[in-house]
């Protein structure tokens, strides 16, 4: 299957993305991870992008779509992907759909959470971008950029709903039954 995970930071995508790729033997590609790696490795990208994941702004299209299209050249990804943070924008809904297809996606999961709780986990985590500045800002990049998107996907009768608040587990449990419901 070839999925993609949508919702604001901290509403624990990442989590969920990660055990359901594990459960469907699907690679995880996380743009979120890929990003702080190469930050992390101090790589020409991640020099460049180092202070505008600290501002929790987006990584300019062009760099993150560059990026992304190579990862998913990997042979790893001809049975499936979960896709966890990218696209973001609908500029990158296109680049992704030239490259895989328009009809090429089986779901999107949509993970949803209040604004509270999002704060919350946020806080809890303390990764280095998580600063109340940069959480802040995130939020509103979601909303402006990333939130659109859910109405693209609804539109193509692809959005599945699903609770993020919850045990793990049973968040877990609810999006492959939801998955599974749909083959
Ligand atoms: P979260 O959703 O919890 O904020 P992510 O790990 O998904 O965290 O992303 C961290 C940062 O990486 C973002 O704030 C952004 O700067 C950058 N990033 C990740 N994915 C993209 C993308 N598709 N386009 C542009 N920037 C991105």
């Amino acid at each position: 299957m070839r999925i993609l995970f949508l919702g604001a930071p901290g509403v624990g995508k990442g989590t969920q993305a990660e055990r359901v790729g594990e459960v469907m033997s699907i690679p995880h590609i996380s743009t979120g991870e890929m990003f702080r790696h190469h930050v992390g490795s101090k790589t020409a990208l991640g020099l460049r992008v180092e202070e505008i994941l600290a501002r929790g702004d987006l990584v300019p299209d062009v760099l993150t779509v560059e990026m992304i299209l190579e990862r998913l050249g990997d042979p790893d990804t001809t049975d499936g992907f979960i896709l966890d943070g990218f696209p973001r924008n609908v500029a990158q809904v296109h680049a992704l759909d030239e490259a895989i297809g328009d009809r090429a996606l089986d779901a999107v999961v949509v993970l949803e959470a209040s604004n509270e709780v999002l704060q919350e986990r946020i806080l809890a985590r303390g990764r280095t971008d998580d600063t109340p500045e940069s959480v802040s800002n995130r939020l509103d990049v979601y909303e402006r950029e990333t939130a659109p998107l859910i109405d693209v996907y609804r539109e193509r009768r692809l959005v599945v709903k699903v609770d993020g608040v919850g045990e793990i587990e049973e968040i877990t449990a609810k999006i492959l039954t939801a998955l599974a419901g749909l083959s």
